[in-house]
C-alpha cells in the first residue's frame, strides 16, 4: 500500500467555507489544441468547492482510503521539524503546488528512499530538483493545461492594470479621494502598443489569442516558430532572439518555465536594454527575473510597472521589497489556482494518481521526467543542468 504525502496550502483565515459566491463553474470539456481535460475514473468533489487548501484535500482521501492507501495532508513544509520533513522518508509520492512549495531539493529527495512519484497539482516543476529527480528515477508529472488559461486571464489582466493604473485609482477610490490628475499622469491606453510575448507555450498563446482584439502589435518568443497558420490566426510575429523583443517592446509578457536558460532571464542588462517606461508581467516563475533590478527599475522610471504573481521564496516574507515597491500590480501566487482551476488540476491529479497505482503508463502530456530523465512536456520547456537555478536545486536569493 502507497504512502502520499500532499502538501497544500493553508484553509482561509476563518475556516473552511460553508457556501460559495456561485452555485456551479462551466464546465469545460477539452483546452484549446483539442486535447481533453483530465479524465479520471471519478471524482469525489464538487466542482467549484476549495479543493487546494488543506482541508480540500484535492478531492482524494475517499479514492485514496478505499483502496487502503495512507494520505497525509499538511501546508507545514519549511524546516527540518515540519511535517512534510517529517513524514518525508517513508512517503512512495509527494503531491505538491508551486502556489506553496513544498521544495524537493536534492538533500530532501536523498532522504526519500521510497519516493517514486512527485506530483504538481498545477504546473510547473521547478520546485523539484530534477537533476537529483532523474537519478532516483523519480517520475515527476504535473496536470499539463489544467490552470494555462487561468493564468492567460490573469496575465491579460494586469497588463491593463498597469497601463491603465488600476490599482492606484482604486486606492484612491477606497480611501474616500477623488484626485483624477494624480492618477491619470501615470494612464495610458493599451491600444497601439507593442507587445511581446516571452516563451509562447499553452499560456503565452492564450494571451495573445485574449490580446489580440485590443488591436495591439503582438510578438512572441519560443524555442521553435509557431505554424504560419497559428501565427496568422494570433496574429502575432516570432522573434527568436528574446534580447531583441525586449528592446522593441513596450509590454512584455513572461510566460516560460523556470529552467538554467531562463533563470534570471530578465537582469539589469535587459532591462536596461528596454524602451524606457516599458512593463513587464510575470506570472511564471518570480525568478525569471532579478528580484531587485525590477525594484530599482521602477524607482528610476526605467520600468513603468510591474505585475505578477509569483515570488521567492513563497510564500514571500513580509519584508519582500515587491510589497512595497512603486508601480506594482502584485498578486499572492493564485492566478492558477481559482476554483475553476482546482476542478481540473484536482482531477488531473486523480488520473495521475490512478495510473500510478495501477501500475499503466501516465498520459505523456502530463510527464516532466521518468526514468532517469526528462520526457514528455519536459522534454519539449525544461533543460537540466548540474547546478541548475531553480528553488528545488536549493537556490537561496
Ligand atoms: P508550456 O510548456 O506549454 O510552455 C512553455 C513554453 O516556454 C514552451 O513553448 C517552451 O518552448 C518555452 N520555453 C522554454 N524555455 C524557453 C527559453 N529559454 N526561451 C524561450 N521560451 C522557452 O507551459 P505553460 O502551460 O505555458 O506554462 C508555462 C509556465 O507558467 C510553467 O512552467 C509555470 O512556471 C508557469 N505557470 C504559472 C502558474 C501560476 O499560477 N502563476 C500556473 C501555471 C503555470
Amino acid at each position: 500500500m502507497a504512502k502520499i504525502l500532499c502538501v497544500l496550502y493553508p484553509d482561509p483565515i476563518n475556516g473552511y467555507p460553508t457556501d460559495y459566491a456561485r452555485d456551479s463553474i462551466p464546465q469545460i470539456t477539452q483546452y484549446p489544441d483539442g486535447s481533453s481535460v483530465p479524465t479520471p475514473k471519478a471524482i469525489d468533489f464538487t466542482p467549484g468547492q476549495l479543493l487546494g487548501s488543506v482541508s480540500g484535500e484535492l478531492g482524494l482521501r475517499k479514492f485514496l482510503e478505499a483502496q487502503g492507501h495512507e494520505l497525509v495532508v499538511t501546508s507545514d513544509k519549511e524546516g527540518p521539524d515540519s511535517v512534510f520533513d517529517r513524514e518525508l522518508p517513508d512517503a512512495d509520492v509527494v503531491i505538491s503546488q508551486p502556489f506553496w512549495p513544498a521544495y524537493l531539493t536534492a538533500e530532501r529527495i536523498a532522504k526519500a528512499k521510497k519516493l517514486k512519484l512527485a506530483i504538481t497539482a498545477g504546473i510547473g516543476s521547478d520546485h523539484v530538483d530534477l537533476n537529483a529527480a532523474n537519478q532516483h528515477s523519480i517520475t515527476v508529472a504535473e496536470v499539463t493545461y489544467s490552470n494555462s488559461v487561468s493564468v492567460a486571464e490573469h496575465d491579460v489582466m494586469q497588463v491593463l492594470a498597469l497601463v491603465r493604473n488600476f490599482v492606484p485609482a482604486h486606492d484612491v477610490v477606497r480611501s474616500g479621494g477623488w484626485n483624477i490628475a494624480d492618477i491619470v499622469e501615470h494612464a495610458y491606453d493599451l491600444e497601439g502598443m507593442t507587445v511581446g510575448v516571452v516563451g509562447a507555450g499553452r499560456i503565452g498563446q492564450a494571451v495573445l489569442r485574449r490580446l489580440k482584439p485590443f488591436d495591439v502589435n503582438l510578438f512572441y518568443n519560443k524555442r521553435h516558430q509557431l505554424s504560419t497558420e497559428l501565427e496568422q490566426e494570433l496574429g502575432a510575429t516570432y522573434i527568436k532572439d528574446v534580447h531583441e523583443l525586449a528592446a522593441k517592446m513596450d509590454v512584455v509578457v513572461l510566460c516560460p518555465p523556470l529552467h538554467s536558460e531562463t533563470y534570471h532571464l530578465f537582469d539589469t542588462e535587459m532591462i536596461n536594454s528596454m524602451k524606457r517606461g516599458a512593463y513587464i508581467v510575470n506570472d511564471s516563475r518570480g525568478e525569471l527575473v532579478d528580484r531587485d533590478a525590477i525594484v530599482t527599475a521602477l524607482k528610476s522610471g526605467q520600468l513603468a510597472g510591474y505585475a505578477g504573481d509569483v515570488w521567492y521564496p513563497q510564500p514571500a516574507p513580509a519584508d519582500h521589497p515587491w510589497r512595497s515597491m512603486p508601480h506594482e500590480a502584485m498578486t499572492p501566487h493564485m492566478s492558477g489556482t481559482t476554483l475553476s482551476a482546482q476542478a481540473r488540476y484536482a482531477a488531473g491529479t486523480r488520473e495521475i494518481l490512478e495510473a500510478f497505482l495501477a501500475n499503466k503508463p501516465i498520459r505523456p502530456e502530463y510527464l516532466i521526467a521518468e526514468g532517469g530523465q526528462l520526457a514528455g512536456t519536459g522534454a519539449k520547456s525544461y533543460t537540466v543542468k548540474k547546478g541548475q537555478d531553480t528553488p528545488g536545486s536549493g537556490h537561496k536569493e
